[in-house]
Formats: structure tokens, C-alpha cells, sequence
């Protein structure tokens, strides 16, 4: 059985199983893995307080073609104190656990996420996380053009990875967002 120990930043879990929940794991050198924390949602587990969304943790997983993990020990960091930029960081988890496929290595989508999480990201401050991050995903918002109208696009709908004007991403569905889109503002 293959064992390993990696930092990771969680991406969110879901509930899987009666008890069980399957935790996104992002990590530098393998994208994200999915990993079975078992029991996970017992009060008493040790483990889930170290995995929490947007948690920088070093874990321990096991397994071959399925992976569990054996142990988790959250590094110690703040949360942003900013609900805005906490929303932000939840937003650009989100995009990141829907438009990444599993096994991905995106080695600078990670440290951009690590960056931020830690308040010591320097560069691209003028420009929105979200916007970063769908650039490093290839899908970048600069020059994209709304799907139904072809007017630059200021939103983009995660489910269905696609750029919508400002009156069409409204009636779309809520998952859409704006971001800071510098050059469609001017054009
Ligand atoms: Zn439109």
C-alpha cells in the first residue's frame, strides 16, 4: 500500500457513505486527490477540524487506486478576517474543486491559492483572485465575450464553464460572478 505525506489545502469535502466524507485535497505536486476521511462527520473526529475548507494541512494519505486519509495537522494560519476576501477564497476553492480535473498538477494555481490563504501573495494584487485563478485554469476573462451576446463577458458560470455579459450572467443561474474585468470596463 502506497502511504505518502503532502501539504494540502482543502477544497471542501462532500458526504460519502453513511458516516464518511470525501475530502478535494489540493496539493502541489498531484492537483487535487480525493480522499475518503473515514467517520469524518463524528463529533468526535480528529481529523475534520484539520481539513476544513481552505485549510493549509499536512496529511498523511494511504492507498492504491482509492485514497484514505490516515492523518491530518493543519498548519497554523489565520483565516482571512475580511468577509469579502474570505469570500473570495471560498469562490476560488469552488472553481478550482469544479474545473480542475482530479490528478491535475497546477503547481502555480497552488501556490497562488497557499499565497492567499496566508496573506503573502505580492503580485497581481490590481487584479481579482477570480480572475487569476480562471486564467491559470485557461479560461481567461480578459478578452472573453459573453456566450448569448458576444458584449464583454463580466460573469462566468461555473457549471457550465462559460463567460456571460453583465444582463446575461444575471439570469443565469447563481453560481454565476462578476470579477474585476479592467478592459471591458473601458471598452
Ligand atoms: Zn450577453
Amino acid at each position: 500500500m502506497r502511504e505518502f505525506v503532502t501539504l494540502a489545502i482543502s477544497l471542501g469535502k462532500r458526504i460519502s457513505g453513511e458516516r464518511d466524507s470525501l475530502v478535494f485535497l489540493f496539493t502541489e505536486e498531484n492537483g487535487i486527490i480525493p480522499a475518503q476521511a473515514i467517520s469524518g462527520y463524528r463529533i468526535t473526529s480528529k481529523l475534520m477540524p484539520h481539513l476544513e475548507t481552505l485549510r493549509l494541512a499536512t496529511v498523511r494519505i494511504v492507498g492504491n487506486t482509492g485514497y484514505r486519509i490516515a492523518d491530518a495537522l493543519r498548519i497554523s494560519h489565520q483565516l482571512p478576517v475580511t468577509s469579502n476576501r474570505y469570500k473570495e477564497l471560498l469562490r476560488a476553492a469552488y472553481i478550482i474543486r469544479k474545473l480542475l480535473p482530479f490528478f491535475s498538477q497546477e503547481p502555480e494555481l497552488w501556490r497562488l491559492l497557499r499565497d492567499e490563504i496566508l496573506g503573502t501573495r505580492t503580485s497581481g494584487v490590481q487584479t481579482s483572485l477570480t480572475s487569476d485563478v480562471l486564467c491559470l485554469l485557461g479560461y481567461d476573462p480578459h478578452f472573453a465575450g459573453c456566450a448569448l451576446c458576444s458584449n464583454p463577458a463580466t460573469h462566468f458560470a461555473v457549471e457550465d464553464a462559460t463567460f456571460y455579459c453583465e444582463r446575461h450572467g444575471k439570469t443565469q443561474n447563481a453560481l454565476s460572478f462578476t470579477f474585476a474585468h479592467e478592459d471591458n470596463r473601458r471598452a
